[in-house]
């Protein structure tokens, strides 16, 4: 494939990798066209927070209510703190065990849990703060302004980098000049980039063919008409990663009912084996919100949601864009069978039919979770045809958690820029018009 004179990248995904690899590349001093396409309504993707336009005060973090770091660095973390788009998180956390027993877990001890090792960091009024300020240093670097530009408006965000949302990428091709075509669903041009980073598997995994009906994987049809074998082996790889599911049950309490989740001894409750057996729960995260209402999230067991994992929630955007038809019975049931768990898990703070008061609705992460032993780092980028892949599946330190996602954007950058040097200033423009080897 030749490469284009001006460089360009597209990035598929604005979950925390998307985003910190966007930061990543604009802090490396790379000023290239960047574009970011994602399928939800903003940035987060797993550390999103839903919001309302119709009730500004609802702010719930329905995936990642935190993330923790085990190892020093990410270099883009000291940055977010600074910027104010992260904290240090400090609200008590518990385990649940199965005789219905709480153990407070202090900051600083891991009790084998892989989210409550190291250092426990959350997003700043919600956790896509995380991604917000990961776009604001992008925002800040890319256009050459200093610090004080960090906490600029998202307008200025957008200037350095396209940021296209609630757009579904569905298919891939590389054009007859060698730059990679972003399709949607009709198969109309979306747009067109020299590099190509897939900053969540599932353009590449056959999972896309049974959670979103396509016939086909749309990177391995693509890698076809390349004969890279460096990226056959990475869709190989690729393939046979396995994750977990989790379907949440999201409520808002008011009044009375808040009072009481608000009474409640932690902020985070995670479920042990054994507790996890009998509620079939996995973790419950309390987020009271500024207005005197709590939101709580209760993520399932992995079982739970891979026997319900065709019922979606009836706001996912996913199932909206697929034109999938809400299925309210299941729906119901399933919001009915967690909160039955909730409240027989809580039984001591909450009184009898407390967590049926209140709005609930099911949020349903059909991937929530890759499995070990996910992409080896030596596959993350295929030189020849410039194809990256980053989040947290990629093996190495923090594999399926934020940190994770966050580390492999960061290598993925360190390689990227590599490849686009001839674009930083100082460095000959000959070598980018290279093809590249092999
Ligand atoms: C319920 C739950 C609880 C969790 N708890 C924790 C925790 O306590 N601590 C922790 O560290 N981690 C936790 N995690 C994991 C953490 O959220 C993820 O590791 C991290 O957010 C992954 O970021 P990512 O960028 O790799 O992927 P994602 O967040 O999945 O981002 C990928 C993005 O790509 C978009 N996308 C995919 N395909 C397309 C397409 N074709 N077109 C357009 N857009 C597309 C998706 O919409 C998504 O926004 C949790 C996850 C879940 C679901």
């Amino acid at each position: 494939m030749p490469l284009s004179s001006s460089a360009s990248v597209a990035v598929i995904g604005a979950g925390v990798s998307g985003c910190a690899l966007v930061a990543a590349l604009r802090r490396g001093g790379w000023r290239g066209e960047l574009s970011l396409w994602e399928s939800g309504r903003g940035p987060g993707g797993r550390a999103s927070t839903r919001r309302s336009r119709q009730d500004p005060g609802l702010r719930l973090n329905h995936g990642a209510p935190l993330f923790n770091i085990t190892a020093p660095g990410p270099e883009l973390l000291e940055p977010l703190l600074q910027a104010g788009a992260i904290e240090v998180w400090q609200e008590p956390r518990a385990r649940l065990d199965g005789a219905g027993r709480l153990h407070a877990e202090h900051p600083g001890d891991s009790y084998g849990d892989p989210y409550g090792d190291g250092l426990l960091f959350r997003g700043v009024a919600g956790m896509d703060g995380l991604c917000r300020g990961l776009l604001d240093l992008a925002a800040a670097s890319g256009g050459g302004a200093g610090a004080e530009a960090i906490a600029a408006p998202p307008r200025a965000a957008m200037a350095a980098v396209a940021q296209h949302y609630g757009v579904l990428v569905c298919h891939l091709a590389v054009s007859r000049q060698g730059r990679w075509q972003l399709f949607d669903r009709e198969r109309q041009l979306l747009g067109e980039a020299d590099y190509l980073v897939l900053a969540s598997s599932l353009l590449a995994h056959p999972r896309c063919r049974l959670l979103l009906a396509w016939g086909t994987v749309p990177l391995q049809v693509a890698a076809r008409s390349l004969g890279d074998p460096e990226l056959l082996h990475g869709l190989a790889a690729l393939a046979s990663i396995r994750a977990e599911a989790r379907s949440n049950l999201l409520l808002v309490a008011e009044g009375t009912a808040a009072e009481a989740w608000r009474r409640c001894p932690f902020r985070l409750l995670r479920f042990d084996a054994a507790a996890e057996q009998r509620w079939r729960l996995s973790r419950l995260s309390i987020q009271p919100l500024e207005d005197g209402r709590v939101a709580v999230v209760a993520h399932s067991s992995a079982i739970f949601a891979a026997e319900h994992l065709s019922v979606y929630g009836s706001q996912s955007s996913i199932a909206r864009q697929l034109g999938v038809p809400p299925r309210q019975e299941q729906e119901r049931a399933v919001v009915e069978a967690l909160g039955e768990a909730v409240q027989g898990a809580l039984a001591e703070w909450l009184e009898p039919g407390l967590v049926g008061r209140g709005e609930r609705q099911l949020m349903r992460w059909g991937a929530a979770f890759p499995l070990q032993p996910g992409l080896p780092p030596g596959l993350a980028f295929c030189r020849r045809s410039r194809v990256g892949f980053c989040g947290d599946y990629l093996a190495g330190v923090g594999f399926g958690r934020v940190e994770g996602a966050l580390r492999s954007a960061e290598r993925l950058a360190a390689d990227l820029l590599s490849d686009l040097g001839a674009a930083l200033p100082g460095i000959s423009r000959r070598t980018a018009q290279q093809p590249p080897a092999g």
